[in-house]
């Protein structure tokens, strides 16, 4: 224990912790940038999405001039299997990619059973099902960035008794109505995985948690290294705040608060101490008259208010 105490009474925690916060800005951006790197189609899919039908909810002209936009889109993303503009009858009006599925003309996507209604078919397009995505559920869906192949599996939970489901295929549907003249945006994307994507979110997370973890042991040994220099329990103290943490340094700041240090020693004494009680250092005045303690800066003695003397003494 006592080695333990001259190391870390040694140690320099301003360092530490400016070496700390440098290198987990710089794993951050690191982080951050692969990640954005590695799931980037996915991720401008889900931005351009949620830009599009916003502007499909306030445009007032109808789907016609969105066209551009759509052609966008679906060159964006290698996933992108076509986007499609329904009018109400469900005939298609575009189709950006020219797809298989839009050469019937029209799409009329039925629940393929009417208990889940998750996966819709279009009855010229039997071998076709499409999975319902919707809206604020793109954003937070695995399966939409690409990191597990739930939607796939999902699909053969459900219908692997069916014949020949092994040729059948699987798409995303996500879809933007416009309320006014029942027009709707169908796009369609194919439930490519980012290959590797589960591996660097979690090798992402654990990087962050090992962060967090030496963030918290820090906080608790510069607690035991402040309270080892106040001569306080430094044990009591580094066990309770890597048991509470924050509250802990609270506790302690607050603690140390309601004493003084001895500028000599570094020991927390008692505020109405005169001497410090470790080195015998004089810590404060008294009152010449009654001998009472004075606090640092007090002008007039609390007990029988007379003036206190001048001579400031050293601030720690
Ligand atoms: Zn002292
Ligand atoms: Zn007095």
């Amino acid at each position: 224990m006592d080695r333990f105490n001259v190391v870390i009474s040694r140690f320099n925690f301003k360092k530490a912790v400016a070496i700390y916060l440098l290198i987990l800005i710089l794993a951050g951006v690191f982080s951050a940038g692969f990640l954005a790197y590695m799931f980037r189609d996915k991720l401008t899919f889900l931005y351009e999405y949620h830009r599009i039908s916003e502007k499909v909810e306030d445009n007032k002209n109808g789907l016609e001039n969105m066209k551009p936009e759509l052609a966008d889109l679906a060159d964006a993303s290698p996933d992108m299997v076509d986007i499609l503009i329904l009018n109400g009858q469900n005939q298609i009006l575009y189709s950006a990619k020219h797809s298989d599925l839009s050469q019937k003309g029209t799409v009329d996507l039925t629940p393929d059973t009417d208990r889940n209604p998750l996966f819709f078919t279009d009855r010229q397009n039997p071998e076709v099902h499409f999975r319902l995505m919707k809206g604020d559920k793109l954003t937070l869906s695995a399966s939409m960035l690409g990191i597990e192949n739930k939607v796939k599996q999902e699909y053969e939970d459900r219908y692997f008794y069916e014949s020949g489901f092994a040729a059948q295929k699987v798409y995303l549907l996500s879809y933007i109505a416009d309320r006014t003249d029942g027009q709707k945006v169908y796009i369609i994307s194919d439930v490519q995985p980012v290959a590797g994507g589960e591996f660097y979110i979690k090798a992402v997370a654990a990087i962050a948690m090992l962060f967090f973890m030496l963030y918290w042991v820090l906080l608790a040994l510069w607690v035991y290294a402040r309270a080892l220099g106040a001569k306080l329990n430094a044990s009591m103290w580094g066990i309770v705040t890597l048991f509470t943490n924050l509250a802990g340094l609270f506790v302690f700041l607050l603690y140390r608060q309601g004493g003084r240090t001895c500028y000599k020693c570094g020991s927390l004494q008692n505020k109405s101490n005169v001497y410090c009680t470790f080195c015998g250092t004089k810590l404060g005045s008294v009152c010449n008259k009654c001998n009472t303690a004075a606090g640092e800066k007090d002008r007039y003695c609390k007990n029988c208010g007379s003036v206190l003397d001048e001579e400031k003494d050293q601030d720690e």
